[in-house]
């Protein structure tokens, strides 16, 4: 039950109606005994200084952040830590006494959702499709997990090589940038994370990657979007023989991350099972309507 002493976190994003954050948190809430809420805030265009101010003011505990502002939100912070300074983008703010620290959970949540499914990269080359926040996402994650080699392939090829340089400087990682059409001919690549918004709902029949050669040789496909839950390009891996994964385990655990963050308390692991079952049968019938 909400009272006078329940500590209130959000989300600060636009759109964030269709968001699964509040149901994730708040059950978590639930199961933890922890005595806090989670909404959403809507944040119009230009008004996300505001809403950092009204943050501190309103002394609210912790936020998410979403699009559009997972890079901006940086400006408005006392310290970014960890892996979000190499990704670029920071999703979950934590108040540390006075000061508002910012960490990136999407790579944790993936990660954790990668090693759930039995994922290793090891040793694996690995193609990632797509150059934006998510990408570099997987790219820390690619680094972190000793790949052979890291192939990666985006509308403007610019993004993808700034990722390249900016790895560089973090890991030895042999990287390669390719062009989409250049995709067809390659014959190496074990692992594929498919990381553009195409293929969402409702455009389900889109897929950045026609050529069925690309998929013979995968042995694992990532799609880290998750409606719906197999997208046309984790179909045609499957069909294929590969190992797929979709973007729910991504969403659920870098929930867990931030949550842990803000309560500073580790989520036992059967509360945390439990919690995700919840979530995939919520997941399930919000999608079959
Ligand atoms: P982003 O920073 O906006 O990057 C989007 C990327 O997709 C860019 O590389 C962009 O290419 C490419 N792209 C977009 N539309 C395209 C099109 N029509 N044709 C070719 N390329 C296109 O977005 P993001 O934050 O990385 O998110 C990307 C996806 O990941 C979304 O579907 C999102 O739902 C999903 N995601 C899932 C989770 C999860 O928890 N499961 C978390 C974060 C993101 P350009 O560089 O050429 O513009």
């Amino acid at each position: 039950m909400v009272t006078g002493h329940t500590q209130v976190y959000g989300l600060f994003g636009n759109p964030v109606a269709q968001s699964f954050s509040p149901f994730i948190h708040n059950m978590l809430a639930v199961e933890t005994g922890q005595d806090m809420t989670y909404v959403t805030f809507k944040v119009d265009t230009g008004k996300f200084g505001l809403a950092m101010n009204g943050f501190d003011g309103l002394n609210l505990q912790g936020v998410n952040v979403t699009v559009p502002y997972k890079s901006e939100v940086m400006h408005y912070l006392d310290e970014v830590k960890g892996e979000a300074k190499i990704i670029g983008a920071v999703n979950t703010v934590v108040r540390e006494g006075h000061r508002l620290v910012g960490y990136n959970t999407d790579w944790i949540g993936l990660k954790k959702s990668l090693d759930l499914n039995g994922v290793d990269l090891l040793g694996k080359t690995v193609l990632v499709i797509g150059a934006g926040g998510s990408a570099r996402a997987v790219a820390v994650i690619c680094a972190k997990s000793g790949v052979k080699k890291l192939v990666m392939t985006n509308r403007t090829a610019s993004k993808a090589e700034s990722i390249a340089e900016e790895l560089a400087k973090h890991y030895e990682l042999d990287c390669e940038v390719i062009s989409l059409a250049d995709l067809k001919h390659r014959e190496d690549l074990q692992v594929a994370f498919q990381t553009t918004p195409i293929g969402m709902y409702p455009h389900i029949e889109n897929n950045p990657v026609y050529e069925s050669k690309v998929y013979q040789t995968l042995e694992v496909a990532v799609d880290l979007i998750y409606n719906p839950k197999e997208t046309h390009f984790l179909r045609e891996a499957s069909l294929a023989g590969a190992k797929t994964v979709n973007g729910l385990g991504m969403l659920f655990y870098q929930a867990v991350a931030a949550f842990e963050l803000w309560r500073n308390i580790k989520i036992d692991e059967t509360i945390q099972d439990k919690c995700y079952k919840a979530f995939i049968g919520a997941m399930d019938e919000k999608m079959s309507r």
